[in-house]
């Protein structure tokens, strides 16, 4: 059992920062970040998360600060590019311009997308050209039937889809999907908690799982259960700063297999970072860092929270988060 009274929950440092644009109803990311003996961690469930949840990402936060990363086998990750629902014009430019050879494109925003998704992705595959790997997320949006019509559509307009992630809201109809579809499906909202990739593998709901170690426990955690659920795995962020996504990156790094571009370009989203050098992808790869980023001192600064009664807020969740963290020994082992 490691010694939480080795981290430094009573220095712990809240931080607001707003968003570039809105994400998850979000304009302002907040967290915390916590130093233990070897580095630096990051605390950010999302406000509405209740305690025991909360547990789950101070493991991750513990984990990194107290003990550090396992061992990587790549120094590098290929990263996606992420086209919103913009028109066709908007989404060839941010697939051209973002030196990524994947894109993700949102679709199914509203009812009647189908005609808009289809420009959207003919306008991606125009920009990244034959070599170029295309994915899609509906974050739920469809009913069997109209999974099946959009994705046989999407996949004839995209010259061949990589992945269609979460097509439908149950796993027993991302099953169904699969069974009717030639395109692989992915699993995102499906997986949230430790044991939901398992669940996703036996009812044969998914040929690739997106996962994320912050809200699982932690990196070493997150490998575990990748390796149980036996699913090609996409790592993907929970919208930290540059010092909880290097557990992110670290989780890539370690994986033993890495099929797949990953959803790690995310620190753009915020107006500013905790670090002096924020983690970005460079002609679609992002390196993984040696060691947990450091927060800068000025940057610290720059971004604290600096409303009393939001600090008093993180102050006790953490206490909470902790208190919770202590009866679940299973959380305590990495
Ligand atoms: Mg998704």
């Amino acid at each position: 059992m490691l010694a939480l009274d080795d981290i430094d929950f009573d220095g712990a440092r809240v931080y607001a920062i707003p968003m570039t644009t809105r994400f998850r109803g979000i304009t302002v990311r907040e967290g915390m970040l916590l130093r233990g003996p070897v580095g630096w961690g990051e605390f950010c469930p999302f406000l509405e998360y209740d305690d025991h949840t909360a547990a789950s990402w101070l493991a991750t936060a513990v984990e990194q600060c107290a003990l550090g990363w396992p061992e990587p086998v790549r120094d590098e990750i290929p990263i996606n590019c992420t086209v919103p629902a913009v028109g066709p014009d908007r989404a060839r430019e941010i697939a051209a311009t973002s030196g990524c050879g994947t894109a993700k494109i949102k679709i199914a925003d509203h009812p009647a997308s189908l005609r808009d998704d289809l420009a959207r992705v003919e306008a991606v595959r125009d920009a990244l050209g034959p070599s170029g790997a295309i994915r899609v997320d509906a974050n739920a949006a469809w009913d069997v039937d109209t999974a099946i019509r959009h994705i046989r559509q999407l996949d004839k307009a995209a010259d061949g889809l990589e992945y269609v992630e979460q097509p439908c809201p149950t796993i027993d109809e991302l099953a169904a999907v699969r069974r009717a579809v030639d395109v692989r499906i992915a699993a995102d909202e499906s997986i949230r908690r430790a044991e939901d990739p398992m669940r996703v593998a036996v009812a044969g709901a998914a040929d690739v799982a997106v996962i994320k170690c912050t809200p699982l426990g932690g990196v070493r955690r997150a490998l575990r259960i990748a390796a149980a659920a036996e699913l090609p795995c996409v790592v993907s962020s929970a919208l930290e700063t540059s010092v909880g996504l290097g557990a992110q990156l670290a989780l890539a790094a370690a994986l033993p297999r890495l099929d797949f571009a990953c959803g790690l370009g995310t620190t753009t989203l915020l107006r500013d970072d905790v670090v002096a050098q924020p983690l970005r992808p460079v002609d679609g790869f992002m390196r993984v860092p040696r060691t947990p980023p450091e927060p800068d001192p000025d940057r610290l600064a720059a971004v604290a929270q600096t409303d009393p009664d939001r600090v008093t807020w993180w102050r006790e969740r953490l206490r909470r988060a902790r208190a919770e963290l202590e009866k679940t020994p299973e959380l305590t082992q990495w």
